[in-house]
């Protein structure tokens, strides 16, 4: 049985030959594809994609050419350069050209690069957000990345620049006192460094931490920890990227919002983990 949902009434683009568009495939949950991206992934005639796409999601296009891009995997690695000008090929061959990517393809995915080679090109683009791990892969463990009692703001940081070194960019002072949230792309490699500099830079080493491997996907796993005890842990545990790091008190949300443990019969740790009390019902 096709299961597939229809696409709804409504206007649609139709992918013209010779167009690429740039679109974001989500945290993992095929069901986490916007309805664009089905709609994109329904007509192109090739689809470039990242390590970090489910494989399945390319089953809603079994008419496309498929080409890996990604980074992971033991499958070797395609440089950034040469994949912007891949898709200017594939588009000057007037292939409908859907460039896959994890999550947001403007979320640390480079996806601006991308597009930007294409327009200097003279290629035609169209942009489809998706949803960024960063709060979908939070979202699914039970973790809101904001709430009114905890933050006003949220900084999304990576561990990495493009040398593979923390960033020396990074103000972390600032980070450390400006947000009350932070949340961590990319950052397991260097997460050591990164906990010394927000402790050095004054948060407390028992501020809650999460780290969510593989969100919304099968093998996701998420661990609850501390700044101060966070390295250890993640050692511990045997957590290996892909993985959101989370640091703040909105972590605690999820000992009465961890869901998909709760639909796996889980109580609730703790109905009211910020101390603010229960709103009454009124009558
Ligand atoms: N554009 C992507 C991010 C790409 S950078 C987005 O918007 O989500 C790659 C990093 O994203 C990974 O190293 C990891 O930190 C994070 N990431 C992406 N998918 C993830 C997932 N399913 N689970 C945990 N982290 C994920």
């Amino acid at each position: 049985m096709d299961t597939t949902p229809p696409l709804p009434r409504y206007d649609w683009p139709v992918m013209e030959p010779g167009w690429v568009w740039l679109c974001g495939a989500g945290p993992g949950d095929p069901g986490l594809l916007t309805l664009h991206a089905l709609n994109a992934l329904r007509q192109a005639d090739v689809v470039i994609y990242d390590a970090l796409v489910q494989e399945s999601i390319l089953d809603w296009a079994p008419q496309a050419e498929r080409i890996y891009a990604g980074k992971r995997g033991g499958k070797p690695s395609a440089k950034q350069r040469d994949i912007s000008l891949r898709l200017v090929d594939l588009a000057r061959a007037g292939k409908r050209v859907l460039r896959l990517k994890g999550g947001d393809p403007f979320v640390f995915g480079r996806g601006g690069e991308e597009a930007q080679t294409l327009v200097q090109h003279g290629v035609m683009v169209r942009i489809i957000p998706g949803i960024s791990a960063g709060i979908g892969g939070l979202a699914y463990a039970g973790i809101p990345v904001t709430h009114r009692d905890v933050n006003q703001s949220v900084t999304f940081v990576t561990g990495h620049d493009q040398s593979g070194n923390t960033p020396g960019s990074l103000d972390w002072t600032s980070i450390s006192k400006g947000s009350q949230v932070i949340v961590i792309y990319m950052g397991m490699k260097h997460i050591a460094q990164i906990a010394g500099h927000l402790i050095a830079a004054g948060r407390s080493v028992s501020e809650p931490c999460a780290v969510v491997t593989n969100a919304t996907t099968p093998e996701q796993r998420v661990l609850e920890t501390t700044l101060g005890t966070i390295v250890r842990d993640i050692a511990a545990a045997g957590l290996e990227p892909p993985a959101i790091i989370c640091v703040g008190q909105s972590v605690l949300m999820r000992q009465v919002l961890d869901w998909q443990g709760m639909m796996a019969g889980d109580a609730p740790r703790n109905l009211d983990p910020l101390g603010r009390g229960m709103p009454a019902i009124s009558a």
